[in-house]
């Protein structure tokens, strides 16, 4: 029997009750849903699921912007370089050779990277229920919500 559990846009703090916390890394890296750990989480490369098909869990509320490629550049801009400086100071090659060398790994760790990457930001992100900021009007009056 499925848990009386929200399908709302942010999750729910009801679903700790019905849900074991699951490691946002785990869930994050092996690209499955942040609450339930079985479902999938993309549909795509990159794209994400409409919702998970194991537990429901809508994944609207899923918003990593630029995260991923932010940490992804971070951590393949310190590996590549790295790596490049140091084989340019101990064996000196040719320019061909960098070229050669660090063209393709850039390439295979960055696209290696931002799925995993952003799989952990997404279960990040529903772990501590991050959700765009909104106003809302805590006063009775009657003249409504302020503002427009
Ligand atoms: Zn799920």
């Amino acid at each position: 029997m499925r848990p009386p559990i929200s399908l709302r846009s942010v999750p729910s703090p009801e679903d700790a009750d019905y849900f074991p916390r699951l490691s946002p890394v785990a869930t994050g890296f092996a690209g499955r849903c942040p609450r339930c750990g079985q479902g999938r989480l993309f549909k795509g490369f990159l794209t994400v699921a409409p919702a998970c098909s194991s537990c429901g869990l809508d994944y609207s509320f899923i918003d990593s912007g630029d995260g991923p490629a932010v940490f992804v550049i971070m951590i393949v801009g310190f590996v590549v370089v790295g790596l490049a400086l140091w084989v340019e100071l101990a064996f000196s090659p040719p320019i061909w050779v960098h070229l050669a060398l660090w063209l393709p790994l850039t390439v295979i760790l960055a696209l290696g990277l931002l799925r995993p990457f952003k799989g952990i930001l997404v279960a990040m992100q529903y772990r501590h229920r991050a959700a765009e900021g909104v106003l809302v009007d805590d006063d009775d009056d009657e003249d409504g919500p302020r503002g427009t």
